[in-house]
């Protein structure tokens, strides 16, 4: 797999670093607090984290998507809601750095950069989620630009932020074809923010919705026509199918170190843990699958990064490592004794973490279906 260039090398090692003093010690509070970490999310911006991907020209790092699924997966290891928060405000920003006008970033892009403001992607509706087609947030022509009508669920930074993508249905029937993307902005008349979804956990991800009621879109705040916007869609989901796999590959990662340290001094019966061959083998176990599952999320972030279609190894990397973490982090839990259960370990928050990589960005189903598409 290809080495990373120093730069992104770098980045990379400010991610631990961060990792372990910014997210680790906080992110049980948001937890227990029901919220997004923005004060941390403000420290990430500083260090460039919310810019990975956005071009130099536009104030980000222009680094690699590779460089970019490390970042995730380390960050994860502490925190999988804190990840999923961060990466998705900072897609609003590469998206709208490469495709909106130029009046368009500069109201949002700096200020997504800085965290100042916050991001997010609104596809789900309460009553559409595998089914994209059927989604039923209206765009209809009007004379100032255009109406758009609906309610968007389960979204994730909704709690909180100021401007939106929403994917809306542009000639009812027509399913995907007749889809196309809005640059929405919460400040605006017609935007309703619902209060955020309360949940198992996993509450930094900041879950939630919003309806749309007599919001109007400028004419160039369509970001993209009908047509283009579920075809761009299709190719960016690779992405965050491969970095959502790259995220269960962090917990579980970050579960084996501390189960690990942990079997080092626990003694039972006289011994420590890692002196008992079957409670090794737990480890192990994880320690393999991990490996496994790092090796295909590599292989499709190399073509994500090569410009070739990473349809069938996104796919096949996001189902092998969301089953990876549903199976070892239970397993590693087990092997820790009670003691695994404390709020001090993420290894309780991971659990709901595994449980949410199972539905973002196409779900397992969906995604077997989509490998399936590929066996002839
Ligand atoms: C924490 C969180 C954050 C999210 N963030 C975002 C976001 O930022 N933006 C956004 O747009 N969406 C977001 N989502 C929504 C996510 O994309 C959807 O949950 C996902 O698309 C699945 O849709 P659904 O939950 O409505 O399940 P449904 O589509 O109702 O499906 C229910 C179950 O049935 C299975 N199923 C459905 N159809 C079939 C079939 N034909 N054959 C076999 N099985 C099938 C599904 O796999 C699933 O297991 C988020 C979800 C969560 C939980």
């Amino acid at each position: 797999m290809m080495d990373l260039p120093k730069n992104e090398a770098d980045l990379i090692d400010m991610a631990h670093e961060f990792a372990r003093t910014q997210i680790a010690p906080n992110a049980p509070a948001w937890e227990l607090d029901r919220r997004i970490g923005l004060e941390t999310m403000k420290e990430a911006a500083k260090m460039g984290f919310t810019g990975i991907q956005v071009p130099v020209n536009h104030g980000g790092l222009g680094f690699s998507f590779s460089c970019k699924v490390r970042v995730l997966e380390i960050m994860a290891g502490e925190d999988f809601g804190f990840a999923m928060s961060l990466v998705n405000t900072h897609n609003v920003a590469v998206k709208l750095a490469r495709e909106a006008p130029s009046e368009i970033v500069l109201a949002y892009v700096p200020d997504i950069l800085a965290a100042n403001k916050l991001g997010c992607t609104a596809l789900t509706e309460p009553g559409a989620g595998s089914d994209v087609g059927a989604i039923e947030t209206s765009a209809t022509k009007v004379s100032n630009g255009w109406l758009l009508q609906g309610e968007k669920a389960w979204i994730t930074n909704a709690t909180l932020a100021d401007v939106i993508i929403v994917y809306a249905q542009t000639e009812a029937g027509s399913g995907t074809s007749g889809i196309a993307a809005f640059v929405v902005d919460a400040t605006r008349p017609g935007f309703i923010r619902e209060p955020r979804f309360d949940l198992a956990g996993q509450h930094s991800i900041g879950t939630g919705g919003f309806r749309l009621n007599g919001y109007v879109a400028r004419p160039n705040e369509m970001l993209a026509p009908p047509g283009r916007a579920f075809k761009t869609v299709v190719g960016e989901i690779n992405g965050a199918r491969t970095y959502v796999a790259a995220m269960c590959c962090g917990m579980v990662d970050k579960a084996l170190n501390i189960c690990a340290e942990y079997g080092r001094h626990r003694k039972t019966f006289g011994k420590p843990l890692n002196a008992r061959q079957g409670w090794r083998w737990h480890l192990a176990n994880a320690a393999t699958d991990l490996t496994a599952a790092r090796l295909l999320v590599r292989q499709a972030a190399a073509q994500i990064d090569e410009g070739v279609d990473a349809q069938l190894n996104a796919a096949q990397a996001k189902i092998f490592a969301t089953r990876m973490a549903e199976r070892h982090l239970p397993a590693l839990i087990q092997a820790m004794g009670a003691e695994g259960l404390r709020e001090q370990y993420p290894l309780g928050r991971h659990l709901i973490g595994s449980r949410v990589a199972g539905f973002v960005d196409g779900s397992t189903e969906m995604l077997l279906e989509r490998v399936a598409s590929f066996i002839r």
